[in-house]
């Protein structure tokens, strides 16, 4: 289930049922989001590289964060790549993944759960995983050299080497399925930024023109 709070932000009720953690998802109309300036972010480029974030700032090329440190805020920008945000309850610890349809081929998803798994112990079944607004299979009409890629995690389909559209959430859910079994709680936004200019930014609908969307994620700082 997502909800919009009262800065037009978008929220995920498995996660904002995590009393340790804030999060949202930033639309077109969002006010005062971010909630701060002091982010940590990766440069993106498409690709399947989890960095970890041990203080704020630009730390890398990437497309994934993760932390288990209190007040750090892991933040992607979107605009039609889909935004994914996890929590591990257990260990407290938290990703943020910026996942177009390259970074799905390349499993920056799963590979973001390996790297929680390998740092932090997070047990694939603990997550809480929210995949926000981003393009739907409504609108992700595509050649048939980007959908061949997707045949792996689509066996069943006989129209993969067509143009056709492609379904970038179920195939992190399937890929997920897949490399770890069942994750618990899989929040999935059905939200298109292409078909809802209103409250979306789209880089395929705007081009140059489009504005980008922050989600972010953050370990409550007991200290503050
Ligand atoms: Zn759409």
């Amino acid at each position: 289930m997502f909800s919009l709070d009262n800065r037009n932000v978008f929220h995920a009720t498995e996660l904002d049922e995590q009393s340790w953690l804030e999060h949202g998802f930033g639309a077109r109309i969002s006010s005062g989001w971010p909630d701060t300036t002091d982010l940590a972010t990766v440069r993106q480029i498409h690709s399947d590289v989890v960095v970890a974030a041990e203080h704020s700032g630009c730390l890398a090329e990437g497309d994934a964060l993760i932390t288990n440190r209190p007040g750090i805020t892991l933040s992607v920008r979107t605009a039609d790549c889909l935004p994914v945000l996890m929590a591990d309850p257990r260990n407290r610890a938290v990703a943020a993944v910026h996942a177009g349809w390259r970074g799905v081929v390349l499993g920056i998803v799963p590979k973001t759960v390996q790297a929680m798994a390998d740092r932090f112990g997070t047990r694939p079944e603990d997550l809480v995983v929210a995949v926000g607004p981003g393009i739907g299979v409504c609108c992700f009409e595509v050649g048939p050299e980007v959908a061949i890629q997707f045949q792996q995690w689509f066996p069943e389909r006989s129209d993969l080497t067509s143009t056709t559209k492609v379904d970038l959430r179920e195939t992190i859910s399937r890929q997920l399925r897949r490399n770890f079994g069942t994750v618990q709680l899989f929040a999935t936004a059905d939200l298109c930024t292409v078909c809802k200019p209103e409250l979306f930014h789209s880089f395929r609908r705007d081009r140059e023109q489009a504005g980008r969307m922050v989600a972010a994620i953050r370990i409550q700082d007991a200290s503050r």
